[in-house]
C-alpha cells in the first residue's frame, strides 16, 4: 500500500560523512590509507566512561561501558603512529582539510565560522583510543538548491574517522578494531529536517555527494561515505538511523522505517484496546529448562550440554504481536530480539508466536506455557544461555514490550544492506561535548578565506560546457563525466597522452560501468595507475581495447603494476620485427587466394592477422605492414 508522506507527517534530515583525500590524517602526518595484512601491532584496552567537564557521565557512554567490553586494537607502522594509539598528543589540526571542508562549505553557501575549535564527543564503543572523536565546526547556515527546492544546510563540519572493526571474540566481549581508518578527515555536512519523502531524501544525498566530489578531495568507493539519516513521523519518534554506506539505498531505508514505526503505532493500538498495561509486563522470570530436557531443538540442546539454563518470561496478552511483520523479514519478535542481543549478550530469543519450530514441539510449547502460568492470549519469551546472559536478555524484552504499549521507542538504529535497520544502541544524552585542550584554535584569516574563495571549484554546468568547448565531447559524455567525479583525471590523462578525450571519457564512465557490474572493484584502482594505462596506450605500447582486462586485473592485484599486468595478461604489443614476421607467414599461406583477388585480397588477410594478434598489436600498423608485403 503506497504511503502518503505528508499526511503521516515524515521529516527526514541527512548527515554525510565523506572521507578527505587528503595528503595527511587530520592531527598526525599518516597517510589516510587502510591495510590488508596481518597487523604488525596489537594492544588490548579496557575502556571507562569518560567524566565530562560538566561533571555528568553521559548515560549512553555508561550503557556501552555496562557491556564490559575489552578492546583488542590492530595496526600496522605505514598507516599509524603513536598518536592513534594515543600514547602522544595530537598534532594540530590538518589546514588541507581545512581548507577542502571550507571549500565545500562556501560551495553550499555556509558562513564560516571565526575561529575553529576542536571539541571532544564521547564514543565509547571502543571505536576510539582515546574513548573520544575529535570534532569542529568549519561553518554553518547555509543552502543547496535541489531543483526547485531550496534544502537549508545547518553545518559543515571536519571529524577524525573513527577505527574499523574487524572482529569479535568471548562471545562478544572482545572486539576488534584496526586503527588505520583512525583519524582520517571526515567532512560531515547536516541538513535541517525538512525533506518530505523517500525519494527527495535520495535526491538532496545525490546533490550533495556532487558537491563534495566537486571539490576533487574526497575519497571513492564503498566505505568512504555514509550517510545518518534522521527520521521521524507525528506520534511516531526521532530514530537517528547510522551507517547507509549506497546511496542508492537511501530511499529504501526511510521507507523501510516509515513502515516499521507505523507498524509499531498499530501494535500500541492494538495493546492498548487488549487493555495492556506496562505494569502488567513483570521482570517475573522463570526457570524452564525441565521443559527442554529432552528436546530435538539444536541451540537449547548445545546450550543444556554445556550447562547453561532456559529461562522464560511471560508477555501477557501479548499472543499473536510477536509475528507482525514491520519491515521484510523483520517482526515485532525482531525489535525483542535484536534488545536481547544487545543487553544479554544472547545469540538470540525465541517465543510462543513463532512455535512450533526449530524443533520445539507442541508438547514443550504447552509445558512451557504451565510453567510460566500463561494462556493462550499470552506471548512467552524464553532464551538458552548463562544465567546472567539470560536474566540481561529478558529483562531487556520485557523493558522493550512495554515501550510497546505507548509506541515507538527513541533509538539508534543501524543500516542493513537490504534497507532494513536493527537496533544499535540507545539514544545518546545531549551533553557529549567538551573542549579538546591539546589543540589550539585555529583562524579562519581573512587572507585564507580570499584564497578559498578564488580557488573554488567549477560548479557542475559551467564544467560540462567547458568539457564539450575544450575536449569536444558530446553533451552525453561530457554530462557523464562530470557526474562520475573523474572530470579532473580526464583532464589530466588527455593532457598526459595523446589518446583522445572521447575514448578516454567512454572508458571513465561507461567501461567502468560495465566493469563495476561485472563485480570489478575499481575503487581499487588508483588514480595514478588508470593515468599510467592511457601513458602506454598513447605510447603505443597498450592496445586501448586491452585498457579494460589490464584495469579489472589491477583491480585485484593491489600491489602489482602496469607492466605485471602487461605481462601476465600476455597484452605486451609485438615490435615491428615480429608484426612483419606473422604478416610474412599470412601471405605466404594465403598465396592462391592473393592471386585469385588481387588487391581485394587485402579483407580477408587483415582478419587472419588480426585474428592472431588482437590486443597484442594496433591495427594501424598491421595493415600498413600488410599493404607495403602486398604491394
Ligand atoms: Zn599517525
Amino acid at each position: 500500500m503506497a504511503i502518503d508522506y505528508a499526511k503521516i507527517g515524515l521529516k527526514v534530515g541527512l548527515e554525510i560523512h565523506q572521507q578527505l583525500n587528503t595528503k595527511a590524517k587530520l592531527f598526525c602526518s599518516c597517510p589516510p590509507a587502510l591495510f590488508k595484512e596481518e597487523p604488525q601491532i596489537t594492544f588490548l584496552r579496557r575502556l571507562r566512561p569518560t567524566q565530562s567537564e560538566l561533571g555528568q557521565v553521559d548515560p549512553a557512554a555508561f550503557f556501552e561501558f555496562q557491556k564490559g567490553m575489552r578492546i583488542l586494537y590492530e595496526a600496522n607502522r605505514a598507516t599509524s603512529c603513536l598518536v592513534e594509539m594515543d600514547e602522544e598528543p595530537p598534532h594540530p589540526l590538518n589546514m588541507e582539510a581545512v581548507e577542502v571542508v571550507l571549500t565545500a562549505a562556501l560551495m553550499m553557501n555556509m558562513q564560516p565560522i571565526d575561529e575553529v575549535h576542536v571539541m571532544r564527543k564521547t564514543v565509547i564503543d571502543g571505536s576510539n583510543t582515546t574513548g573520544f572523536q575529535r570534532t569542529c565546526i568549519i561553518a554553518s547556515d547555509g543552502w543547496i538548491k535541489v531543483g526547485e527546492k531550496t534544502i537549508p544546510m545547518q553545518a559543515a563540519s571536519l571529524e577524525e574517522d573513527a577505527a574499523r572493526k574487524t572482529g569479535e571474540e568471548d562471545a562478544g566481549k572482545t572486539i576488534r578494531y584496526r586503527i588505520d581508518r583512525l583519524g582520517i578527515p571526515l567532512i560531515e555536512v547536516a541538513t535541517a529536517p525538512v525533506i518530505y519523502s523517500p525519494a527527495e531524501a535520495q535526491e538532496v544525498a545525490l546533490a550533495i555527494g556532487m558537491i563534495l566530489r566537486d571539490t576533487g578531495k574526497v575519497m571513492r568507493g564503498l566505505g568512504t561515505i555514509r550517510q545518518d539519516l534522521n527520521v521521524s513521523i507525528s506520534n511516531g519518534a526521532l530514530m537517528e538511523i547510522k551507517g547507509v554506506q549506497e546511496l542508492d539505498l537511501i530511499a529504501k531505508v526511510v521507507e523501510y522505517e516509515v513502515r516499521r514505526q507505523l507498524g509499531l503505532l498499530q501494535v500500541k493500538e492494538e495493546l492498548n484496546s487488549r487493555g495492556v498495561k506496562a505494569e502488567d509486563l513483570q521482570q517475573e522470570f522463570v526457570d524452564a529448562s525441565a521443559v527442554f530436557q529432552q528436546t530435538k531443538c539444536k541451540v537449547i540442546r548445545k546450550a543444556m550440554d554445556k550447562g547453561q539454563m532456559v529461562l522464560a518470561v511471560k508477555l501477557p496478552k501479548f499472543g499473536g504481536i510477536l509475528k507482525r511483520e514491520l519491515m521484510p523479514g523483520f517482526r515485532v519478535g525482531t525489535e525483542l530480539s535484536d534488545r536481547a542481543k544487545f543487553w544479554g549478550r544472547v545469540g538470540g530469543i525465541f517465543h510462543t508466536d513463532e512455535m512450533p519450530n526449530y524443533g520445539i514441539t507442541v508438547e514443550e510449547v504447552e509445558a512451557l506455557r504451565k510453567t510460566v502460568g500463561a494462556g493462550n492470549e499470552d506471548a512467552v519469551v524464553f532464551v538458552a544461555d548463562t544465567s546472567e546472559n539470560a536474566h540481561d536478555a529478558l529483562k531487556a524484552v520485557v523493558e522493550r514490550a512495554q515501550e510497546a504499549i505507548a509506541g515507538v521507542p527513541a533509538e539508534t538504529r543501524t543500516a542493513k544492506e537490504d534497507g532494513t535497520t536493527r537496533y544499535m544502541r540507545p539514544r545518546p544524552g545531549a551533553a557529549r561535548m567538551y573542549p579538546e585542550t591539546d589543540i589550539p584554535p585555529v583562524l579562519l584569516t581573512s587572507e585564507l578565506m580570499e584564497k578559498i574563495r578564488a580557488n573554488l571549484p567549477e560548479p557542475g554546468e559551467k564544467k560540462v560546457a567547458r568539457l564539450m568547448k575544450e575536449y569536444s565531447l558530446n553533451e552525453k559524455l561530457a554530462k557523464q563525466v562530470v557526474d562520475s567525479g573523474y572530470a579532473a583525471l580526464l583532464e589530466n590523462i588527455v593532457k598526459a597522452s595523446s589518446v583522445s578525450a572521447t575514448t578516454v571519457a567512454a572508458f571513465l564512465t561507461e567501461t567502468l560501468k560495465a566493469l563495476k557490474r561485472d563485480g570489478v572493484q575499481v575503487e581499487n584502482v588508483a588514480d595514478e595507475q588508470v593515468l599510467e594505462i592511457f601513458r602506454a596506450v598513447g605510447a603505443g605500447e597498450l592496445a586501448k581495447e586491452a585498457a579494460a582486462d589490464v584495469f579489472a586485473w589491477l583491480s585485484k592485484h593491489e600491489d602489482k603494476s602496469l607492466n605485471d599486468a602487461v605481462e601476465n595478461l600476455g597484452l605486451r604489443l609485438l615490435s615491428k620485427e615480429e608484426l612483419e614476421v606473422i604478416v610474412d607467414r599470412v601471405v605466404a599461406e594465403n598465396k592462391r587466394s592473393i592471386e585469385e583477388l588481387g588487391n581485394k585480397a587485402f579483407g580477408l588477410l587483415m582478419g587472419a592477422v588480426m585474428k592472431e594478434v588482437r590486443g597484442k598489436a594496433d591495427p594501424d600498423l598491421v595493415a600498413r605492414l600488410l599493404r607495403q608485403r602486398l604491394r
